[in-house]
């Protein structure tokens, strides 16, 4: 394993300060990245993780936006390369979820979860494509969710945007392949996060008994897929859907 900050390689992370984006963040510095930590409003957590980083020897930069706003995102992309060089990553992660029968979503509520899911990711990419097709290389990870391969009851928007992201994901990497950028999709099955703070304890044990492996995944788990996806590893690899699930989805 590299050491911390041993090379020059660095990452745009957005929704970084909890979950999966920040085990991200952190696994990704110990793989040599030096990491824009992107959060939308917890701000100490952003700099927690970047302290953590930072302690580590690597390099880390907490950089707020509302990835669903383009300007705002836009202006993320300028800043991480501003402060860290070009970026090489882009793990498009930032994401919300929104339960509820479909019958009760207004178009508002159906917007923003399209905004932060999938317009998120579309202003970074095209903000840091250009870059990553000049020098002719680049890895876009996007995360999206088994509920974006299955779709799930009471969470129509969610499961949707969530498909968009797969679609997105290879239709871009037909895209941009020949400039030698690979761009990859991770969806994850059910993860111990805040996400899923919604969801009691009878919910979660279902859950778990659902699953094949007997036990929710963890941010770390996530993570890894990240970093194997990011590395040389996965050179050949591009427009595929990676699923850690435990084996609750099985395709
Ligand atoms: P989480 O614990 O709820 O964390 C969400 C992160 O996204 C936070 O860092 C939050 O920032 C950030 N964020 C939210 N809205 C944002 C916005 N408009 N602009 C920028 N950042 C924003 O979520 P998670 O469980 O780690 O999920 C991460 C990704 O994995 C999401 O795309 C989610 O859909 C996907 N996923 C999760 C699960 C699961 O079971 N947890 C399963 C499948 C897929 P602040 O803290 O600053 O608010």
């Amino acid at each position: 394993m590299s050491s911390i900050g041993s090379s020059n390689k660095a990452a745009l992370i957005t929704g970084a300060s909890r979950g999966i984006g920040r085990a991200a963040a952190l696994r990704l510095a110990v793989a040599g990245y030096a990491v824009a930590v992107n959060y939308h409003t917890d701000r100490a957590a952003a700099e927690e993780v970047c302290a953590q980083i930072a302690a580590s020897g690597g390099r880390a930069i907490a950089l707020q936006a509302d990835i669903g706003c383009e300007e705002q995102a836009v202006e993320l992309c300028r800043l991480a390369e501003a402060g860290l060089g070009p970026v090489s990553l882009l793990v498009n992660n930032a994401g919300i979820a929104g339960f509820g029968f479909f019958d009760a979503y207004t178009y508002q509520d159906w917007r923003r979860i399209f905004a932060v899911n999938v317009d998120g990711a579309f202003f970074c990419s095209r903000a840091l494509l250009p870059g990553m097709i000049s020098r002719k290389s680049g890895c876009i990870i996007n995360i999206s969710s088994i509920w974006g391969m299955v779709g799930a009851s009471c969470e129509v928007a969610y499961s949707a945007s969530k498909g968009a992201l797969i679609a997105l994901t290879k239709a871009l990497a037909k895209e941009v392949g020949p400039s030698g950028i690979r761009v990859n999709c991770i969806a994850p099955g059910v993860i111990d996060t805040d996400m899923n703070a919604v969801l009691d304890t009878a919910a979660l044990q279902e859950l778990c008994g659902e699953t094949p492996l007997g036990t929710l995944g963890r941010a770390e788990d996530i993570a890894a897929a990240i970093a194997f996806l990011a590395s040389d590893d996965a050179r050949f690899i591009t427009g595929q859907v990676l699923s850690p699930n435990g084996g609750f989805v099985i395709t």
